[in-house]
């Protein structure tokens, strides 16, 4: 297929981008650099720097693509409570104006990179897309209110989409990895200290309702990650919208990753234990059992090989 890939200069968007290359699809990378790196585009996929209000119409317009798979975005939570505005346009505003110039150019299949951000905090565990959302954060407002317009655009306009809605994500496909300006991540930032570019790693809160106190997160290797967008990508039917978590259905506390970075690094990391970080919800675990059901997909690789892959990378 020939596919266009929005944000491919990130992190996810780096991955997948290498994986679709692999699998021998033709790709082509629009990012404007904002988070992104250039040379984070996998060699094999043209790349076009640009945003997709001033660039998407020109590079789809009459160039037989068959899809979209959409990962520009803005993604720092305490920014967009700092700063909504950013997130409404930059988030809500390019893609419609992304969604606008496929509309116009007549390409109709998006997979989309939503997030668990869109539940906000969950009245039960694990989490089903069937759950309420609401989004305790602009950035997973703006992320829901992208799913939105996805529900309408393929009822409206024939367009078959799949949003993927990401829990952790972690680990690295060999030059492919996470190298954010500013890292808020908890796996990136414990293996800064194991470097030596950290002297310590903050733990945001030990008094939450769960088994050592620390929050429990839903961890998913970026390479299981981007296998379900291939997936997705030939689940895209007109007229639907379909909607998957990309979790595993079980999780691990911050002590936890501390604890299996120590292990793969063989650093003794130590770790300063603080107050909460606001927003953040005690436990986010996916049930993945619709995209298991409906696709086959489920996660191969355990936070040991996250942690691994992501050191690796680290030390590159
Ligand atoms: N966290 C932490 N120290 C850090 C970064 C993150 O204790 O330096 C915690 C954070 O409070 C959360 C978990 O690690 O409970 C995962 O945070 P991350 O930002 O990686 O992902 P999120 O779950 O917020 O999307």
């Amino acid at each position: 297929m020939k596919l266009l890939v929005t944000g491919g200069a990130g992190y996810i968007g780096s991955v997948v981008s290498a994986q679709l290359v692999e699998a021998g699809h033709e790709v082509v990378v629009l990012d404007d650099l904002s988070t992104g790196h250039d040379d984070a585009v996998p060699a094999g996929a043209r790349f076009v720097r640009g945003t997709l209000r001033k660039t998407a119409f020109e590079v789809l317009d009459g160039a037989g693509f068959d899809a979209v798979l959409h990962f520009a975005a803005k993604s720092l939570v305490g920014e967009s409570v700092a700063n909504p505005a950013k997130y409404w346009d930059g988030n809500v505003g390019e893609s419609l104006a992304l969604f606008d110039a496929m509309r116009r150019a007549g390409v109709g299949r998006i997979v989309f990179s939503s997030t668990a951000a869109t539940y906000g905090e969950p009245e039960s565990t694990p989490i089903l897309e069937t759950d309420p959302t609401r989004p305790t954060n602009p950035y997973g407002a703006s992320k829901l209110a992208i799913d939105t317009i996805l529900t309408e655009y393929a009822r409206l306009y024939g367009f078959g989409a799949v949003s993927l809605r990401y829990f952790n994500v972690a680990g690295a496909l060999g030059a492919q990895g996470e190298r954010h300006t500013v890292e808020t991540h908890l796996i990136p930032n414990v293996l800064k200290v194991a470097l030596g570019e950290k002297d310590a790693v903050s733990v945001f809160g030990t008094d939450y309702p769960t088994a050592d106190g620390t929050c429990v997160r839903d961890y998913v290797h970026v390479v299981d990650l981007g296998r379900a967008h291939l997936l997705a990508l030939e689940d895209t039917e007109s007229g639907a919208h379909k909607i998957y978590n990309l979790g595993s259905g079980s999780g691990y506390s911050v002590s936890e990753v501390v604890e299996v970075c120590r292990a793969v690094t063989g650093h003794p990391i130590p770790a300063e234990y603080g107050e909460r970080r606001p927003g953040d919800p005690a436990v986010l675990v996916a049930s993945s059992e619709r995209i298991n059901a409906a696709l086959g997909w489920k996660p191969e690789r355990d936070l040991n090989q996250m942690v691994a892959d992501a050191w690796a990378f680290a030390r590159r």
